[in-house]
């Protein structure tokens, strides 16, 4: 049998691609090694990925997406599919200098971004994937062939696809050779958990735009960060991501870490005083990884089957997202792949700037939050610009002007140089008033 596309992992990457293609005529099947539902990473979404994901199901008529864009209309919609509110982006540092940052993503919960709570969620596109009677097989180990038609071959069986999508997320099915020329280098320790209390019930203040825990909350520790998101369900991911230089690789086990680490940051062992593990605790060697190619004549990888470089900022899914909008048009559209393999490098460059120069400025909490800064003005001035002119390159990463800015001073933070206040640097993306001292790093939605 011969297929117009082959899909190579269902997570929420793959599904949609594969859904997509169905819905304008093409002829689809899907694989994954796994079956749904299962545990998977990558849960808190942004206006980004938001606005993203609305503008797909307009464009692609996949009405049943619409409502997962925003927090009010997936609780209205879907009920029965966990999720959690994010008003926005809270950093509590828990170094000897202190300080907070909170800074709103959007105007209140009914329009607030959400926490995917990931197997169900992917499993409810699985089920799309089979309504829309798309072939999907679990379970299997694929081996491909590539030549001009890729010969597919899975538990003694084999089919012909024109054109194969790598969504699996690193597995790297098409053999692509791999660089290590990232700058960022981090591992992490992460698990559900159940009972986490919230940050905002333990340390309520009135001066914070949004409960702290309705967030991508942050603990900034030395040499690394902990995330702590909330689903509605009464679970909580929750994970170390830590600089290797810091915190080098032992031997631990990740219990054995995992514990370590509370000890030594008293306040955030009291969140997680009541808590059950959920899940195993996954503990990562160091997570950079980046192919030398993502796209050919006849394929194409999502990002993060082409790279890797760390949650912070919460850029995957939204990158993901972008990409998909990027390819699907191509690939129906018989263009090109050129283009889509440049932009996605240029992002992934892009975004190693900016993670690398913030871990490279979290000793000093005010550099931290000088330098982040970077990154809200290049998200916004990007979602802003997709809302009034229907496009835009995801964190405004074409912008000459804004990279020349964003490379210079990730240098300076790589170098263990304080960061100031940029706001005349940032003053041509910066439409919402960030780096304004007056309001003391607690920045309501603009
Ligand atoms: C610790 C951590 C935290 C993260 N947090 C965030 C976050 O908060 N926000 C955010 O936006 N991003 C985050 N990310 C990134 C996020 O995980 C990815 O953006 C997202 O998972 C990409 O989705 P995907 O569907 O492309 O791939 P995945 O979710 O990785 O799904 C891949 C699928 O492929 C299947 N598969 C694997 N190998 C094969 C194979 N050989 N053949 C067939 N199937 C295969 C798997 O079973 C799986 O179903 C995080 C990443 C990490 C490591």
């Amino acid at each position: 049998m011969t297929y117009d596309l082959a899909v190579l992992g269902s997570g929420f990457g793959g599904s949609l691609c594969a859904l997509i293609a169905k819905k304008q005529g093409k002829n689809v099947i899907l694989f994954d090694k796994s079956t749904h539902p299962r545990f998977a990473i990558g849960e808190s979404s942004t206006p980004q990925a938001d606005l993203m994901l609305a503008q797909l199901a307009d464009t692609y008529e996949l009405e049943y997406l619409k409502p997962f864009a925003s927090y009010g209309s997936w609780k209205r919609n879907y009920p029965d599919i966990p999720c959690g509110p994010k008003r926005g982006f809270s950093y509590f540092n828990h170094q000897p200098d202190g300080g907070e940052l909170l800074v709103a993503a959007n105007m209140d919960l009914e329009h607030a971004d959400t926490h995917w709570y990931r197997s169900s969620f992917d499993t409810f596109l699985a089920a799309e994937v089979r309504n829309a009677e798309i072939p999907l097989i679990e379970n299997v180990e694929v081996n491909v062939v590539q030549s001009d038609d890729h010969c597919i071959q899975f538990n003694n069986e084999s089919i012909e696809a024109n054109f194969v999508i790598d969504a699996t997320g690193g597995s790297n099915p098409l053999n692509i050779e791999q660089s290590q020329n990232i700058h960022t280098n981090t591992r992490a320790l992460f698990a559900h958990f159940g009972g986490v209390a919230h940050w905002g019930d333990l340390h309520p203040n009135d001066k914070h735009p949004f409960q702290s825990h309705h967030s991508a909350l942050h603990h900034i520790i030395e040499g690394g960060w902990m995330y702590v998101l909330h689903f509605d369900n009464g679970v909580t991911s929750a994970g170390f991501v830590l600089d290797i230089e810091h915190h080098p690789i032992t031997e631990e086990t990740p219990e054995e870490e995992w514990e370590r680490l509370l000890g030594l940051y008293p306040d955030i062992a009291s969140q997680f005083k009541q808590s059950t593990q959920k899940t195993p605790l996954v503990k990562t060697t160091r997570m950079q990884r980046k192919s030398v190619r993502c796209a050919g004549s006849n394929w194409a990888m999502l990002p993060s089957a082409a790279y890797l470089i760390d949650p912070l900022h919460s850029t995957g899914n939204a990158h993901t997202l972008f990409c998909i909008e990027r390819l699907m048009h191509a690939f129906l559209n018989q263009e090109p792949l050129d283009r889509y393999e440049q932009l996605l490098f240029s992002e992934c460059s892009l975004i190693d700037e900016l993670v690398s120069g913030s871990y490279g400025a979290m000793r000093h909490f005010d550099s931290f939050v000088n330098f982040t800064m970077l990154y809200f003005a290049g998200a916004d001035f990007s979602e802003r610009k997709r809302m009034e002119e229907g496009h835009s390159h995801f964190l405004n990463s074409q912008d000459e002007q804004y990279r020349a800015v964003v490379s210079h001073w990730a240098h300076e933070a790589r170098l263990g140089q304080p960061i100031p206040n940029l706001k005349d640097e940032i003053a041509p993306w910066n439409c919402v008033g960030l780096c304004d001292e007056s309001k003391q790093n607690m920045y309501d939605y603009a």
